[in-house]
């Protein structure tokens, strides 16, 4: 079986502020998104990581030596830039991962879990319960109090059999779908999407203070 990981790292995090992305600030000594791909690496069941960056960054990043590591060019959306690296990378693969380059908490056990749910039911994410009470808003009101029981928090890595997500990309890209995640687009056009059990600590890196909580953890986490 051979797996294939795109991790979207094109944005400019606004939400972040500042001049560096929160996807290359620093954690344990290297940018965030180098110890993403090397933690996919090293777990000895990835062929290839496809890694979408700004343009900018493109002319300026170093091709990694061997064809492990491929950098493209993102697009304007996180979908485009998932589809352009999904396009880079050839179709020798069984199975896709796509996981946001500021998620560098994930754990490679849940990993696993999810490439063999992927590959039984087509699709598969991890999920978080929600704990806070979840309210609708209107005008700065309260307008509407939502039933969390069947609620999840949806992270990554997002694990999908090829062409599934072939499919499911090109679809919406056809119909102008743009989703937030691939999970989301998979269930939209029929297919089976399985939730596993995510972990809190599996963290997206959003705005500083979230870097500040990554760092607190980060010692704890590589001393596992
Ligand atoms: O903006 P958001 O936090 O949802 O971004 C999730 C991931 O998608 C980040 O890793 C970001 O770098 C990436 N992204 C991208 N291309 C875009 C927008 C976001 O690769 N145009």
């Amino acid at each position: 079986m051979s797996v294939l990981v795109i991790i979207p790292a094109a944005g400019s995090g606004t939400r972040f502020g500042g001049p560096i992305p929160k996807q290359f600030q620093p954690l344990g000594g290297k940018p965030i998104v180098q110890y993403v791909v090397e933690r996919f690496l090293l777990s000895g069941f990835v062929e290839k990581v496809v890694v979408a960056v700004t343009d900018a960054l493109l002319v300026t990043v170093k091709q990694a030596p061997g064809d492990h590591v491929q950098f493209v060019a993102g697009g304007e959306t996180r979908q485009q830039s998932v589809m352009n690296a999904f396009n880079a990378a050839g179709e020798d693969f069984d199975v896709v991962a796509v996981h946001d380059a500021v998620r560098p908490f994930f754990r490679l056990t849940t990993f696993a879990a999810l490439i063999d749910a992927a590959r039984e039911s087509g699709a598969a994410f991890p999920g978080v319960p929600l704990t806070d009470t979840i309210h609708a808003t209107r005008d700065g009101k309260l307008s509407a109090t939502v039933d969390r029981s069947n609620l999840v928090a949806a992270q990554t890595p997002q694990v999908f059999r090829y062409d599934v997500l072939r499919d499911a990309l090109e679809r919406a890209m056809r119909e102008k779908v743009d989703g937030t995640d691939e999970a989301g687009i998979a269930a939209r056009y029929g297919y089976d999407v399985r939730v596993i059990a995510g972990d809190p600590h599996n963290i997206k890196i959003t705005r500083p203070e979230d870097l500040a909580l990554a760092q607190a953890h980060f010692e704890e986490w590589s001393a596992e």
